[in-house]
């Protein structure tokens, strides 16, 4: 396909680099039957996303996973990194980021002000102005207050509840036409922001597992979200060991369980 046309049918690429909660898939040590499936697609590294437009590219948070993550998908360029929440499965992959901060010659790093200060303090090697080793990661912090662009993309934050703390989530929009929310980690979606997102092409949302938990929603909860906010496509992430990917087919149609590699193109 000629590039030209490639880009005109594709403004905008998601693909999955993790969807496993914070301990992953198989969790270590464990013999249960999803732990052990034969199906690649339970192996699931922490929950993260990257997102290619034509004009630039970025990766939704930098879990413990990202360099395995960068080297699976052959990942060249990454223009920004947006952060949800400072949870390690979320951010402990940051300092592998440098080898694209290098090259452009910082980081623009996208976080709420909580999150932006966890940051400074786990990564303050980085973070100091006076560090004089070129090869170091060098973050450009901007604190996300409101909605902001990266390209051609606009991206509106989505405070949610995630157990006690409110954590981020982003709506992806380009010329007034919402392209992704992406909910990784609460444990309810207000009204107010069902609204914000409702008709949105795809969802991403939570759902670890069929269980209720204090800090995620459940898959029955992820679907009562996905009804109020109707839209055309929903795909479950952050999912623990017991949900396998066989179990997709229980639910309703237009509802899937993403896995690690998935892409979705806009
Ligand atoms: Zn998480
Ligand atoms: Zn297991
Ligand atoms: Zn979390």
């Amino acid at each position: 396909m000629p590039t030209q046309l490639q880009s005109l049918n594709s403004e905008l690429t998601v693909t999955f680099l993790g969807t496993g909660t914070s301990q992953g898939v198989p969790m270590i040590g464990c013999d249960c039957n999803v732990c052990q499936s034969p199906d690649p697609r339970d192996n699931r590294l922490r929950s993260s996303i990257y997102i290619e437009t034509p004009e630039c590219s970025w990766v939704v948070d930098t879990g413990t996973d990202f360099r395995t993550q960068a080297l699976r998908e052959n990942i060249r360029e990454v223009d920004a990194v947006v952060f949800t929440h400072s949870h390690t499965d979320h951010i402990m992959g940051f300092d592998d980021l440098r080898r694209f901060s290098h090259a452009r010659g910082s980081m623009p790093v996208y976080a709420s002000a909580e999150t932006m200060r966890d940051l400074e303090r786990v990564f303050q090697f980085a973070f100091k102005t006076s560090n004089p080793v070129p090869y170091y990661l060098k973050p450009e912090p901007h604190i996300v207050d409101g909605p902001f662009k990266l390209g051609g993309t606009l991206i509106t934050p989505l405070p949610v509840p995630h157990g006690n703390s409110i954590v981020n989530g982003y709506l992806f929009s380009r010329a007034d036409r919402k392209l992704v929310a992406y909910l990784s980690d609460c444990s309810t979606v207000p009204d107010a922001i069902a609204e914000l997102i409702s008709g949105v092409k795809v969802l991403i949302i939570d759902a670890l597992r069929d269980k209720p938990h204090p800090t995620h929603l459940s898959v029955g909860q992820a679907l009562e979200v996905a009804s109020r906010v109707r839209p055309e496509e929903t795909y479950f992430t952050h999912i623990c060991h017991d949900l396998p990917q066989s179990a997709e087919s229980r639910l309703p149609a237009g509802v899937h369980i993403a896995y690690d590699g998935l892409k979705l193109r806009f």
